[in-house]
């Protein structure tokens, strides 16, 4: 048992008793966090509106050993998600990024970098920024940090650079990335992609995701969510369930 202090990003809060919420966190330092908020449900909560989603808060909290719940201690706002006064895309984009890093991550195993790509995703979202845009900045750069990120440049069966001259590429989310015209009969689950699709892919995963936004121009955007949802889906190996909120997206 030690008593912790760090900045987090609440990602998802539940009954847990009529009085306690158990909440998701994702923080720098410990990764994601579960913990018992005592009190929470209270009308007068010691947490005020702290532990509501996507808030930026200041936590202390107890981390457990094995696989008990830490316990959350302190919890200060210190900023606020405001998508829901702009709009549903923007509020549905927001609960899907968190559902993504509660999906994605293990409880105290840091994933260094994104706690900053979250809190921008969210500050953006925030900005009136094209949610289109800042949902696949923020996925690709999630996957990148999280090891998952599939091959955009070389052929993930002979290493070879893709050529892009040809109209259409191969793309197969479990074998990880493109495959060359030789590769790609081998391959599983091969999707066909415009090669214009995959430069998008490729500039906004090359991208600052903290400086820059690679604005996703509507001719491309059906086409990046079918490529998203088949390679996230084949890392999670189930949908998510906020994906069928985003179907506005593809427009
Ligand atoms: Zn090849």
């Amino acid at each position: 048992m030690s008593l912790e202090k760090t900045e987090a990003i609440v990602l998802r809060a539940v009954e847990w008793s009529e009085t306690s919420l158990v909440v998701t966190l994702f923080t720098e330092d410990f990764g994601k966090v579960s913990a018992i908020a005592k009190g929470a449900r209270r009308l007068k909560s010691p947490f005020e509106s702290a532990l509501d989603l996507l808030s930026l808060s200041s936590v202390v909290f107890i981390a457990k050993s094995g696989d008990s719940l830490d316990l959350l201690t302190e919890a200060k706002l210190q900023r606020r998600f405001r998508s829901s006064q702009i709009g549903l895309l923007p509020l549905y984009c927001g609960y899907y990024a968190a559902e993504f890093v509660q999906t994605m991550t293990e409880n105290h195993q840091p994933i260094p970098g994104l706690l900053e790509l979250l809190l921008k995703t969210i500050e953006d979202l925030d900005e009136r920024k094209d949610p289109a845009s800042v949902t696949l900045r923020f996925e690709l750069h999630a996957l990148q940090k999280l090891g998952l990120l599939p091959s955009f440049e070389v052929c993930v069966g002979c290493g070879e650079s893709i050529d892009t001259t040809s109209p259409t590429v191969a793309l197969s989310a479990s074998g990880g990335g493109v495959a060359c015209r030789r590769c790609s009969p081998a391959q599983r689950n091969v999707l066909r992609i415009e090669t214009n699709t995959l430069q998008v892919l490729r500039e906004v995963s090359e991208c600052n995701p903290i400086q820059e936004l690679k604005i996703v121009t509507s001719k491309s955007r059906g086409e990046v969510r079918f490529v998203m949802e088949h390679v996230i889906g084949h890392v999670t190996e189930r949908r998510l369930r906020l994906i069928d909120y985003l179907e506005e997206l593809k427009r």
